[in-house]
């Protein structure tokens, strides 16, 4: 899978596509990020890529023509599965459009800055919105990274412990169980004696258990 990162802030995604699982599924060819800075697309000397709103109000608004040229050199070397606008009017993100993605070939994830892009930007060359939750960010850097790691991470290959992706919450509507390591005693604070029983059939029974008591206790919402 190739994930295209379209940014006038490409430094904020640098340190976060060279870590941990990301990092590693790039390494095993399992995706390739790549961070196009908007900038190098601006208008003029300055390499301008936000204006005044028309009509006036607060906030500068992206311009369309740096991001049509760039998404239009993109489109022109592959085809592209979705192209993603990141922002807090979009679909709320879940863990199924996370997995929904991750089945595609090429994305590419424009972030918004100011007051966001230019409408004609959405109407005319975005495929789909996203938003990962009501509130308001600066910029689309951070809530692109949340998609990618979310998408990234289920990809069959992408953590070594092939299960674990899968039983994590959300994946079959239910929370995770609590998880715990050694020691088996910490300040008299005990491990639930079943997990040390060494009896699988128990551990799992007790784990399933576990999942449906805490989304019934904490999220009732996803028994529905
Ligand atoms: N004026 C816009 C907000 C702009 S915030 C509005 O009221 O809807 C600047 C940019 O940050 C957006 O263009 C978007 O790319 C990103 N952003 C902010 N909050 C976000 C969220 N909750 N989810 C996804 N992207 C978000």
């Amino acid at each position: 899978m190739r994930i295209d990162v379209i940014s006038i802030l490409p430094e904020m995604l640098e340190n976060f596509v060279h870590n941990s699982i990301v990092k590693r599924a790039q390494q095993k060819n399992i995706v390739e990020i790549n961070l196009h800075p908007l900038r190098e697309y601006g208008k003029g000397v300055h390499k301008q890529v936000d204006d005044y709103a028309f009509g006036g109000g607060a906030g500068m608004v992206m311009m369309i023509a740096p991001i049509y040229e760039l998404i239009t050199k993109l489109k022109a070397e592959r085809q592209y599965d979705e192209i993603i606008y990141m922002s807090p009017d979009g679909d709320r993100f879940t863990q199924k459009e996370a997995n929904k993605l991750s089945t595609l070939n090429n994305l590419i994830i424009l972030c918004g800055h100011y007051k966001g892009v230019d409408h004609r930007v959405r109407e005319h060359l975005i495929t789909k919105e996203i938003s990962i939750g009501d509130y308001v960010l600066s910029g689309g850097e951070l809530a692109a990274a949340v998609v990618v790691d979310a998408i990234t991470r289920v990809i069959p290959g992408a953590i070594s412990d092939e299960t674990s992706a899968l039983t994590d919450s959300f994946q079959d509507s239910l929370l995770s169980p609590p998880v715990y390591t050694r020691p088996p005693e910490f300040n008299g604070w005990k491990v639930p004696e079943i997990l040390l029983s060494g009896n699988h059939q128990k551990i799992e029974n007790w784990k399933d258990e576990q999942s449906y008591q805490r989304t019934k206790l904490l999220r009732p919402d996803l028994l529905e």
